[in-house]
C-alpha cells in the first residue's frame, strides 16, 4: 500500500483548512493511513513531516511489523495518564506548535481530554468526516482484497446453504455460515450476520434468533467476510419448499428492482439517480412504503461507507468506487426479502464481486441454485 501517497491526501486537507497537524481516531482511517490494524486501541498523529502511531505496549511489536514507515509514540498508561497527555508531552519535546485537526467521530470524553491536555496548541478544529473522503476511490490493490472478501462470503454461502433444512434454527444456520466463511479465510464477519426467517424478515436489520425455519417462508440472510481488513457484503433471500403467491410476488419485484439497478449503475450517475431506478420499480408495484432504506452504500475498510445510493446523495459515481445494490420489501407481521450484490465501478461500467447464484422460483432447495 502506498502510505506516503495517502498521507499526502491528509496533508492537502490540512493545508486547505489552515491546520498544521491532526489526530486520526477512526480505526479505518488509522489502518488506511498507517497499516496499523488495531486502530481502536491507538491514535495517529499526522503533520507535514511525520506520521506517528500512539499506542500501548500490547501493540508496539505489531506497529514495528505493520508500519515500519511510521514513528511509534510509546504510551504507558500507568506513567503517562491519558493518551492525550502522552501526545502532549511528545509534541512538547519536539517544540511542536500549531492548530490541530481531529475527527468528529470521537466521543465527548475523548474530546474533553484532548481539550484539557492539548490546551497549549493554537486550537483544536474539527475535520468532521473529511478524512473518510480519502477512502472513496479504491486502488486496484484494495479492490483485489475486497474481491477476495466477496469470494470468501460466496464460498461460505455455498457450503452453508447445503445444510439448510426445515427445523434448523436461524442461530444454527448463522453458525454454519460463519464457520464456512472462516474456513475459507475470513478473519471475522463484516458485521453481525442477519438470518431473518418468516415474520422476522419484516425487520431489515433483524439479528439472529432461535426460531426454526418453516416450509414455504422467506429467509433473508445478509452477511459478509473481512479479509485483510477489507469487507464484503451480500444478501440472499431463500426458502425451503414452495412459496405462496404473495411471497413470490414481492420477491419478483425486488429481483426486478435489483437487476435493473445493477445493470444500470456506472460512473456518471449521481447516488440518488441509482436509488430512484430501483425505488420507482418497487413503488410502481405498490410497495414503495415497504422499501424503508436506501438502495446501497460504499464498502471498503468499513462495511458502510461513502458513497451512499440514497434519495439525497449528490455524489457523482466514478470508476474505483464500490457500491452495494440492495433493494428490499418488508411487510410487518408477514415477512420480507432483500437481494444485495457488491459491485466495483469500472471505466466501462461495473464488475459484480458477489457471485452467489439466486434461487429461482420453483426450485425446492436453495443449494440447487449452484447446480
Ligand atoms: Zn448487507
Ligand atoms: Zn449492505
Amino acid at each position: 500500500m502506498n502510505y506516503q501517497e495517502r498521507l499526502q491526501g491528509v496533508r492537502r486537507i490540512l493545508a486547505e483548512r489552515g491546520l498544521q497537524g491532526c489526530i486520526v481516531s477512526s480505526p479505518e482511517n488509522i489502518r488506511y493511513l498507517s497499516g496499523f490494524s488495531a486502530g481502536a486501541d491507538g491514535w495517529l498523529f499526522v503533520d507535514n513531516d511525520v506520521c506517528a502511531v500512539l499506542t500501548d505496549g500490547r501493540y508496539w511489536a505489531q506497529v514495528a511489523q505493520q508500519c515500519p514507515q511510521a514513528e511509534l509514540i510509546e504510551y504507558r498508561s500507568h506513567a503517562d495518564g491519558c493518551w492525550a497527555k502522552c501526545l502532549a508531552a511528545w509534541l512538547k519535546k519536539r517544540a511542536w506548535q500549531g492548530k490541530l485537526g481531529f475527527e468528529s467521530c470521537i466521543v465527548y470524553d475523548v474530546y474533553a481530554s484532548m481539550a484539557e491536555n492539548l490546551a497549549d496548541m493554537q486550537g483544536l478544529v474539527s475535520l468532521g468526516s473529511d478524512l473518510d473522503g480519502l477512502r472513496l476511490l479504491k486502488s486496484a490493490e484494495e479492490i483485489d482484497l475486497i474481491r477476495k472478501a466477496a469470494e470468501i462470503a460466496d464460498l461460505g454461502w455455498r457450503e452453508a446453504v447445503k445444510t439448510m433444512r426445515v427445523g434448523m434454527t436461524e442461530n444454527a444456520f448463522c453458525a454454519a455460515l460463519e464457520y464456512h466463511m472462516k474456513l475459507a479465510g475470513a478473519s471475522k464477519t463484516s458485521f453481525d450476520t442477519i438470518v431473518a426467517s418468516g415474520p422476522n424478515g419484516a425487520y431489515p436489520h433483524a439479528g439472529v434468533t432461535e426460531r426454526p425455519f418453516a416450509e414455504g417462508e422467506l429467509i433473508t440472510v445478509d452477511f459478509g467476510a473481512v479479509y485483510q481488513g477489507y469487507c464484503s457484503d451480500i444478501t440472499r433471500t431463500v426458502w425451503l419448499g414452495t412459496l405462496d403467491e404473495k411471497s413470490q410476488n414481492i420477491l419478483r419485484v425486488v429481483r426486478k428492482a435489483h437487476d435493473t439497478a445493477l445493470e444500470a449503475v456506472r460512473p456518471g450517475y449521481r447516488g440518488f439517480e441509482v436509488d430512484k431506478i430501483a425505488r420507482d420499480i418497487i413503488t410502481e408495484a405498490g410497495f414503495g412504503e415497504a422499501f424503508s432504506h436506501s438502495l446501497g452504500h460504499g464498502v471498503g475498510l468499513a462495511v458502510h461507507e461513502a458513497p451512499g445510493l440514497r434519495k439525497e446523495s449528490q455524489t457523482l459515481l466514478q470508476a474505483g468506487m464500490l457500491v452495494t445494490i440492495e433493494p428490499g420489501i418488508y411487510l410487518p407481521g408477514v415477512g420480507g426479502c432483500r437481494i444485495e450484490d457488491l459491485t466495483a465501478l469500472t471505466e466501462t461500467g461495473r464488475e459484480v464481486l458477489s457471485r452467489s447464484p439466486y434461487q429461482e422460483l420453483g426450485q425446492i432447495h436453495p443449494a440447487e441454485a449452484f447446480d
